[in-house]
Formats: C-alpha cells, structure tokens, sequence
C-alpha cells in the first residue's frame, strides 16, 4: 500500500456541526412530527391539529390550544439547548415531559425553515416569528390568533439534497404520520387529534377526547379490532425484584390480521421494546396459532429510576432494569388472559 502523510485534523465550521446534528434528530418528516406533537403535549393541549403536504418534505404544520410562549422567549425559542423543560441534571429523574434537551426545535431550523405563531393567556393578539439555523431573523410581527401555538417546517432538507432524493424516492412519509398520530391519540384519550393532507377536504386521522379508552381504539383503529379487544392489568410491587403497572388492551382468537400492531408506551413515552413484543408473539403463536398477529396497546409505569430516558434523541427503543422479570410478567398475565378467554369460547361452543 502506498503510504501518505497523515491529514490535518481541523475544527469544523460550527454551521456544518450543528447540520450534522440536526439532520440526527430529525431524520425523517415523521420524526419532526413526532418532537412536534410532543412539545404541545407538553404544553397541555387538548386539542392538536397537524397538516402535512408533500409526504411532510413541502410543510409541516402542527397547531396547538395549549399554553403558549412568551413574548421575551421567542428570541431564543430555536437556539440549541434553550428549554422550559429542565434547569438541573438531577431533573432528569423525575422529569415528567416529553422533552428536555431543547433541541428539536433548534435542530428544525437547521434543515428546515420553521415559522412559530403563538399566543399566551390573556393576550390580544399573538406575534409570529421565523428562524433559520437557531436564530430568529426579525422581530416577531404582531399578528391575528386564537390560543396556543402553530408551528410550521416548510421545505424540510432544503439543504441537505442527498436526504431530499431519497425520501423523495421512498415511498412518503404521510401513512408514518397517520401511524404515529393514531398511536398517540389512543394514549392521550383526553386530546383530540386529527391529520390531514393538504388540499384534502376530509381528516385521515380524527380522535375525539373521552374517558374510555376502548372509545378512543375504536374511533382510531374501527370497531373491528376494538369489538375484539380484551384488558389486561399488572401490578407488581416487589422491590426485591420488580415494582411496575401495566394496563392494556390485547386482541383475542376473533382478530386476525397480517402483521401484528404494537404500541407500546413506557412512561408515557412512544417507545419500542423488542424484547417485550417477540415475547408476546411467542405467546400468541403458542396459545391463538390462528390469531398469532395480535392487536396490542400496552402501557407501562415504572418508577422513574429505572428507565433512562436520556438515551439518544432518536433512539426509541428502550432497555429498562429488571426487563427480564417485567417481560416474563407481562407474558404469563397475557397467556392466562388468552387461555381463560379461549376456555370460555370453546365451553360456548360445545353448548
Ligand atoms: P424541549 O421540548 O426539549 O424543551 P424543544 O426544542 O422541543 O425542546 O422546544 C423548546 C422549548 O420551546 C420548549 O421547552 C417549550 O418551552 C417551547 N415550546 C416548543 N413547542 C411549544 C408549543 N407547542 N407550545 C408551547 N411551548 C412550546
Ligand atoms: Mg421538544
């Protein structure tokens, strides 16, 4: 081999370095969507709207009715870093919002452009400001509004063509939209969702608030799977071993579907858990061969301590402490409930 001198290492513009790192974040129009939704959550919304054009790639808009930011904010609202969400590290433990690195927004503006419409309590009019790489580019305007905040991402990796051609070339990231607000809406019952494509005259994704879980399920995902849906709860309380609740719905012997449906909160957190649903699979397809797909809603709580939810922003799956115990739990409540219920029908039957 021919051997060359050694290149010289230098500091990155500090411009590339945080395109880098944006581009990390949001991965994908869905994963914008996704930061966004979790910030008016946070904002204790009740009602989240999101219109998507062009598979998310031409805009992004998510409106919201929750508390809105402040005036004096807005200078450094996509700065990096900048957050309501956590002063100490030591907040990390008992964070109860979604977010808490002050990043996501930052990171929209470095690969998109962003426009924050909003407006506080007791305010007459709201003011609206634009932001390219983490700096606002003039004063925010006084403008019309009605309560909460808009933001919107137009032309989402206007700067970063390799990514544009191949989500262009992919199929769009609208029907991962769809799934991901389908997904929240059945764990935040008490917001109303709805999706829709620009242009489109009718909502793809509609939720109205309630109180009944199996309602929600059922106006998200039809009464086809919430007619087929049975609850499951644990309780575990062993410090010993393991201290978590789960409550769920999981489908029985009538659903049958080609590929199984696993939305798994932790915490209150969208995650993925592998582990957790290949064992649930192994159940299903050992109880309900015929019905080996399952439909699952599944909520954990765990004491905080024992998840780490400071992973990196983008990774949703999660490991938690003690996870062999919690599976096996999980699987051995889930086989009973689908053994009694499979009893019970074939008693039916023989009568
Ligand atoms: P993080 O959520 O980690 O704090 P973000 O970059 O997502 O970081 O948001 C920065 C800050 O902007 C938040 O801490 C919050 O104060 C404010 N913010 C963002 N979106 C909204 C919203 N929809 N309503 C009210 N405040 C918001
Ligand atoms: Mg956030």
């Amino acid at each position: 081999p021919t051997h060359r001198e050694p290149p010289r290492i230098h500091r990155l513009d500090e411009a590339v370095v945080n395109r880098i790192a944006a581009g990390e974040v949001i991965q994908r129009p869905v994963s914008a969507v996704k930061e966004l939704l979790e910030n008016s959550i946070d904002a204790d919304s009740s009602s989240i709207s999101v219109l998507v054009k062009d598979g998310g790639l031409k805009l992004i808009q998510v409106s919201d009715d929750g508390h809105g930011i402040r005036y004096e904010d807005l200078p450094i609202l996509c700065e990096r870093h900048t957050t309501s969400k956590l002063s100490k590290f030591e907040d990390l433990l008992s964070i109860k919002s979604m977010g808490f690195r002050g990043e996501a927004l930052a990171s929209m503006t470095y690969v998109g452009h962003v426009t924050v419409t909003t407006i506080t309590k007791g305010q007459l009019h709201g003011y609206r400001a634009t932001y390219k790489d983490g700096v606002m580019e003039h004063e925010p305007k006084a403008c019309a509004a009605v309560k909460g905040t808009q933001i919107m991402i137009e032309n989402l990796f206007y700067n970063m063509s390799a990514r544009r051609k191949t989500l262009q070339n992919s199929a769009d990231d609208y029907p991962k939209i769809v799934d991901l607000i389908c997904r929240f809406a059945i764990h935040h019952i008490s917001v109303n969702f709805s999706c829709r494509k620009h242009g489109a005259a009718r909502a793809d994704v509609h939720s109205v608030a309630t109180s009944s879980r199996l309602d929600a399920i059922r106006s998200v995902y039809g009464v086809s799977v919430a007619q087929n849906l049975m609850e499951v709860e644990v309780s575990e309380d062993d410090p010993s071993s393991s201290i978590f609740e789960m409550d769920g719905f999981i489908s029985n012997s009538n659903y049958i579907a080609k590929k199984i449906t696993m939305v798994l909160f932790i915490n209150d957190r969208l995650v993925e858990c592998g582990a957790l649903k290949r064992a649930i699979e192994i159940v299903y397809a050992a109880t309900l061969p015929k019905a080996s797909k399952p439909f699952i809603y599944m909520s954990i709580k765990l004491p905080p301590e024992h998840i780490d939810v400071n992973v990196h922003p983008t990774k949703r799956e999660v490991s938690l402490l003690n996870q062999e115990v919690i599976i096996e739990k999980i699987q051995s409540a889930i086989e009973s409930k689908l053994r009694n219920s499979n009893d019970s029908r074939s008693f039916q039957e023989q009568r």
